[in-house]
């Protein structure tokens, strides 16, 4: 197979991602009072409901239609004021009702979108931006200085429900090929769901990985879920096709599944793409079909045949009357919208002059940016002065603290652990400490894990260590003149033109003074009296 690069310089990429959303922050299921709680004994969370039982009536949970209200305007959509239950019918043991509700035509939320900024590395993916300028469009796409924006349309955010879990016994690695019975859980069966629904406006591997972020972002500020990819409380399909470019048909399309994380949905995806490629440039025929993405073989595996959408017999549902939202309910929903992540990133560049990648990177996890809201507010006056070395602090050396220490060995573990010991007071204390020249940078980071270490004041560890940095023009001057008087030969082959002897001169007097001398004040001084 061809590579990526390769292929999409023939060929263009349609995608489209469905994304499931396990309302887990609810207290109850969507038509029923049972409770939400993951690993509960099995069927201890059920009722006649959402076991399907004869005459059970179900009501719908106006804090589930919150939530997805809620979802649909934190993504640009329109509210649908007017929508319908459906019954969308199957018959599988993991579902005792024979049908899952869901809605029809229309949604709750339509007609969406999102604004991707794809920059660096992942911008290279697109080839056919060559001859746009900055500012200027093709298609859904807008150039930036450093790559560009993508805009992609949101066809709906639809309520759903989630199906019980199956457990299968007697056979190998829980698969049903060869299992002697299987059991039934039906604690999780009427959990909320929400799918959204992209246009096919995705081009490359890279926009649906970063479609998938940026919406998991949002999903997290707004509180709707937890969002996990591994426990599968998020979880993401992809539909692919590919068209020769300059054309502008759409080739037939498949379904992509399992890609729980960012690092399978980008890789399953451009597998696929390859894949279709090379069936297509070989005069082969692509069926529309639901694959499978294998992580650890590195190819899609046939599932099923698609099954078009007539199947499962979509009609309303007689037991749900239609559903209205009133003005009221929306506007009380939209008050509740806090600030995005995209919205908070523009704010820091704004207000404190921050880079894009930085306030991006604030904003990455809700801990670091609540983290950084609070340093600042703390900082009052010296926010602006203090803000770059502050967002350094936390991108760099807490985060790669976080992404490095799993906590089995006793020390603190995640955002939480770290920010309990560096507090947004010390982290200010230890930015104005170099700020101040107090302590190099260098010293910072050794402050830093002391902090994390010890839970201490960074002013008490560096008074404890001796730590503080001499900028003393006096005491430097008369190492430097030790130095200088030490090294004859070398002065005179630095003045005779070989400067790059400075990086000697400066390593010889921090040596003399074990690590604590101001580099500043050292460079000076001696570019001073080589000079
Ligand atoms: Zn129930």
């Amino acid at each position: 197979m061809r590579k990526l690069e390769e292929v999409l310089r023939d060929w263009e990429a349609v995608i489209g991602l469905e994304i499931h959303a396990e309302l887990t922050t609810l207290n109850t299921k969507m038509f029923c009072g049972c409770k939400l709680e993951f690993g509960a004994a099995p069927n201890t969370h059920t009722c006649p409901v959402c076991l399907g039982l004869p005459g059970a009536l179900p009501v719908p949970n106006r804090a589930a239609i919150e939530s997805i209200v809620l979802a649909g305007l934190a993504t640009n959509c329109d509210i649908e004021k007017h929508s319908m239950f459906y019954r969308k019918n199957y018959m599988y043991p993991d579902m005792a009702k024979n049908f899952q509700t869901t809605q029809g035509p229309v949604a709750f939320c339509m007609r969406g979108h999102l604004d991707l900024d794809v920059d660096g590395p992942a911008a290279g993916e697109r080839i056919d931006l060559d001859g746009v300028a900055v500012g200027e469009s093709r298609g859904n796409v807008t150039r930036t200085e450093d790559g560009y924006v993508a805009h992609v349309g949101i066809t709906r955010i639809h309520m759903e429900e989630d199906a019980g879990k199956m457990v299968h016994l007697g056979g190998g690695e829980g698969r049903i090929a060869g299992a002697t019975h299987s059991l039934v859980d039906y604690n999780r069966a009427g959990t909320p769901l929400i799918e959204l629904v992209t246009e096919p406006d995705l081009r490359t591997p890279e926009e649906a990985r970063l479609f998938m972020q940026k919406l998991r972002q949002i999903y997290l500020a707004i509180g709707i879920s937890d969002c996990s990819m591994e426990e599968g409380s998020l979880r993401c399909d992809g539909n692919v096709s590919l068209r020769r470019r300059g054309t502008t048909g759409l080739g037939t399309k498949t379904e992509l599944k399992n890609m729980n994380s960012f690092k399978n949905l980008h890789d399953g995806l451009a597998y696929e793409i390859c894949r279709q490629a090379e069936v297509l440039e070989e005069g082969g025929v692509i069926y529309q079909e639901t694959r499978h993405w294998d992580p650890s073989a590195k190819r899609t595996i046939v599932m099923r045949v698609k099954e078009t959408a007539d199947d499962y017999r979509l009609f309303p549902e007689p037991d749900l009357a239609p559903y209205d939202l009133t003005d009221e309910f929306i506007e009380g929903v939209r008050a509740k919208l806090p600030e995005l992540p995209h919205e908070k990133a523009a704010r820091y560049a704004e207000a404190y002059g921050l880079s894009a990648y930085d306030a991006r990177h604030l904003v990455e996890h809700r801990a670091t940016a609540a983290f950084f809201d609070e340093a600042m507010a703390q900082a009052a006056g010296d926010a602006a002065r203090l803000a770059k070395p502050l967002a350094n602090l936390v991108i760099n050396d807490a985060t790669g603290y976080v992404n490095t220490h799993d906590g089995s060995d006793g020390a603190p573990s995640g955002f939480d652990g770290v920010f309990a010991r560096l507090t947004p007071a010390r982290a200010l204390e230890l930015v104005g400490l170099v700020a101040e020249d107090a302590i190099s940078s260098k010293q910072a980071k050794e402050v830093f894990a002391a902090v994390i270490a010890d839970d201490a004041d960074p002013a008490a560890i560096v008074e404890a260590r001796g730590m503080r940095q001499v900028s003393d023009t006096g005491a430097i001057e008369a190492v430097v003149d030790e130095v200088l008087a030490a090294n004859p030969d070398k002065v005179e082959q630095y003045r005779g033109g070989k400067t790059g002897l400075i990086g000697f001169f400066v390593g010889q007097c921090m040596k003399a003074m074990k690590g604590q001398g101001n580099p500043k004040v050292i460079n000076e001084l001696l570019e001073q009296k080589l000079g």
